[in-house]
């Protein structure tokens, strides 16, 4: 069986799909996340078809096989006010639409934060935004984003992804982004527990559900709810923890990205490191 590393980092999305791919190829990675429009919101550029097709045609003879699109993080599905909840609803509409054109990949969002209604209210509240934007003959699968529980951020708990994905009616169409930086500062001991972590994912929510990694090191101890991101090896996790995660036989397959403080430049330098890192299965 051939043994595909599959890492990149984050890109800007400004010059459209085969410049992101040309440029992932350009510093060793074999895929990229991008943001789907402003991160703060505002409009998407518009989908050119001649990008789209160059982009295919490279991302085929080089195997990029699997990209992820980040939602605006922004968005709050389960914001108290409806027009905020408005504009999260049809954001997502509208990119779960623009996906289409490049069929098969990942939409990664943050659930939200419920600011004070309370943990279920947010649940609820997510799940009925899910329930509204997915539809039937979609060809992407949206991810929920493991978060650090900053504030009153939902999906710092492996129970609160699973309670939200149970109320969708397209459960299939759903999976799950674990951030390395964001289950640590959450509480999950990845140092000392990688296997039990992983374990207890699989119970709450199962691993076939687990699709993609944000591989981040994080600047601040374990159960801090914090969300600072960490270059590799440089914070909390370290190179021992990093090297294991990547290697894990449960994770070594899944695609890797990474969201830590760099320029293009450092993104090669770690894609580089983490390459030298990876052991024969
Ligand atoms: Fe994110
Ligand atoms: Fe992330
Ligand atoms: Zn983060």
């Amino acid at each position: 069986m051939n043994d595909i590393f599959t890492i990149g980092c984050h890109l800007s999305a400004s010059k459209g799909f085969l410049d992101m791919a040309q440029t992932a190829l350009s510093i060793g990675a074999n895929t990229f996340q991008f943001f789907t429009r402003n991160p703060r919101g505002g409009q998407a550029k518009a989908i050119d078809p001649d990008d789209i097709r160059q982009f295919h045609a490279l991302a085929e003879e080089n195997g990029i096989s699997v990209i992820l699109a980040h939602a605006p993080y922004v968005l709050n599905a389960c914001a108290a006010k409806d027009d905020i909840r408005n504009f999260a609803r049809e954001t997502m509409a509208d990119d779960l639409q623009r996906m289409e054109h490049v069929p098969g990949n990942y939409y990664n969002f943050h659930p939200g934060s419920h600011v004070q209604q309370g943990i279920d209210i947010g649940i609820q509240k997510i799940a009925g935004i899910l329930n509204d934007v997915l539809f039937r003959e979609q060809q992407t699968t949206v991810l929920l984003e493991t978060m650090a529980g900053k504030g009153s951020e939902v999906g710092r708990t492996f129970e609160e992804l699973h309670d939200i994905m149970e109320k969708v009616q397209w459960e299939d169409k759903l999976g799950v982004c674990l951030d390395t930086c964001h289950v640590n500062d959450a509480g999950y001991d990845l140092n000392n527990n990688l296997d039990d972590v992983l374990t207890s994912f699989d119970k709450i929510i199962g691993l076939d559900r687990l699709k993609a990694v944000h591989l981040n090191d994080s600047k601040n101890p374990l159960g801090s709810h914090k969300d600072r991101h960490e270059l590799i090896g440089k914070g909390t996790l370290g190179e021992t923890t990093i090297r294991r995660i990547i290697n894990h036989p449960v994770l070594r397959d899944l695609p890797f990205f990474l969201e830590t403080p760099n320029d293009i430049s450092g993104y090669q330098k770690e894609i580089q490191l983490l390459k030298s890192w990876r052991e024969e299965r």
